[in-house]
């Protein structure tokens, strides 16, 4: 009896540690992640840092080529195996997200070579990672590089060091598989729903014939593998990416000199952090790469991807102020009733987002992140004229005052009572009623 049980607890216990779960490697990145700043803060010298930290733990980390500026720029590789998988990330400089996950999931696997499905992936794949392609970039926070070209539509003339370099590190290689990662706008939507799409996948196909091939058959079960396993932290998030044939792109061009690729692009969700992104990224990755290795992919479910919403846009707002009384003080004219709503523009983590107004009227169709009650306040604009595109700084009056829009220095004549600045409340919290 005693013997029975010990088998049946090793056999569990076996079964425990092959069949990785999507909650498994979320628990792994919470207990064993290595980075600590946020993606968005991650320079070039943090990223050295970090890959110091790879080499000390034996991975192998070289550099491969220079940015524009003469920034290094490193590959990284982990296993022996036949299976070549390429992935790069931050060829847009402030698409930093992939960049972090990537370091975590190199440093995870390293560290757990001792277990058994790590041992079957080191022998199954090669991995091949260029961790910030564009550290130019990335230092300015910016999409393009320093030529401020972008380089994902560099992919035919290859005018960039960058772009240059990625050609040839995958033509020099010939990968099976590659894996473009970028970030996406936060208020894109996944279909028309105010539902964030917190990650969108898309299987890239490379040819303007819109003709498949085996690669991209793969890479759409990869795709359903990996949107399960998202599905367990973020159902109703996942989106698929909404892209034409783009000779220009590397993502297109890559598929087209036969490596197949997969982008995922990493939006964001309300009220969570990036290292929940990090962490979403990471649990995709492995997800998929061993899924490879098990070769559970192949009985994958493409319809999965297939039955993916499509990214949408323009559903969405970072915040909208409902039924405000709107005054135009700039202008003479009266008091008009209306939805204003404002979009924050992407900042590094810690630093003030400016926000711009986007739209003014019957917003009803429309979501915001956060939506206030503006109905028994006055909006005016801090400089007195709401316009598109015009700073979302407003001032808030309670409608029950009596206000002389005409005077000169309305803030300092009558103060308001809340302002509302670069996304934040300065003055009167929670007066607004929050929707
Ligand atoms: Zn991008």
């Amino acid at each position: 009896m005693k013997i029975a049980l010990l088998i049946f607890a090793l056999i569990f216990s076996i079964n425990k540690t092959s069949a990785q779960t999507a909650k498994d490697f979320a628990a792994d990145w919470d207990k064993q992640h290595v980075s600590s700043l946020p993606p968005s803060n991650v320079r070039h010298k943090d990223l050295q840092k970090y890959l110091e930290q790879l080499k000390q733990i034996g991975l192998k980390v070289e550099e491969v080529g220079r940015s524009y500026a003469n920034r290094e720029i490193y590959q990284i590789e982990w296993g022996t195996g036949a299976t070549k998988v390429f992935m790069w990330s931050q060829m847009h400089g402030d698409e930093p997200t992939a960049t972090t996950a990537l370091l975590d999931m190199f440093a995870f696997l390293q560290q757990n070579r001792a277990k058994l499905w790590v041992k079957e992936m080191e022998k199954a794949l090669t991995i091949r990672v260029v961790p910030m392609l564009n550290p130019d970039g990335a230092e300015l926070f910016q999409r393009r590089n320093l030529q401020s070209i972008d380089i994902n539509r560099d992919a035919a003339v290859l005018e960039t060091p960058e772009g240059r370099l990625l050609k040839k590190l995958r033509d020099d290689w010939s990968p099976a598989i590659g894996f473009n990662l970028h970030n996406q706008n936060p208020l894109t939507t996944a279909g028309k729903t105010d539902k964030q799409a917190t990650i969108s996948f898309l299987a890239v196909l490379g040819n303007a014939e819109n003709k498949s091939n085996e690669g991209h058959e793969r890479n759409k079960r990869l795709c359903a593998v990996m949107t399960l396993a998202l599905e367990y932290f973020i159902k109703g998030h996942i989106g698929r990416y909404d892209d034409a044939y783009n000779p220009r792109a590397f993502g297109d061009m890559i598929s087209a000199w036969g490596t197949p690729v997969i982008l995922i692009e990493t939006g964001a969700l309300h009220n969570k952090d990036e290292q929940f992104l990090v962490k979403l990224n990471f649990v995709a990755y492995l997800s998929a790469l061993k899924s490879l290795v098990d070769k559970s992919e192949q009985s994958a479910n493409s319809k999965i991807y297939d039955a993916l919403p499509f990214n949408d846009s323009g559903n969405l707002f970072n915040f909208i102020f409902r039924n405000a009384n709107v005054v135009n003080f700039a202008e003479t004219s009266e008091p008009f009733t209306a939805d204003v709503a404002i979009n924050a523009e992407r900042r590094r983590e810690g630093e003030s987002a400016p926000t711009y107004i986007r739209e003014i009227g019957d917003l009803s169709v429309f979501s915001g992140l956060e939506e206030f009650d503006a109905k028994d306040f006055y909006l005016v604009q801090k400089n007195g004229l709401l316009r598109i595109g015009a700073s979302g700084e407003f001032l808030f009056y309670k409608k029950t005052r009596k206000i002389d829009w005409t005077a000169k220095d309305l803030e300092k004549t009558s103060p308001p009572d809340a302002i509302f600045s670069n996304g934040k409340w300065t003055k009167g919290e929670k007066l607004l009623k929050k929707l």
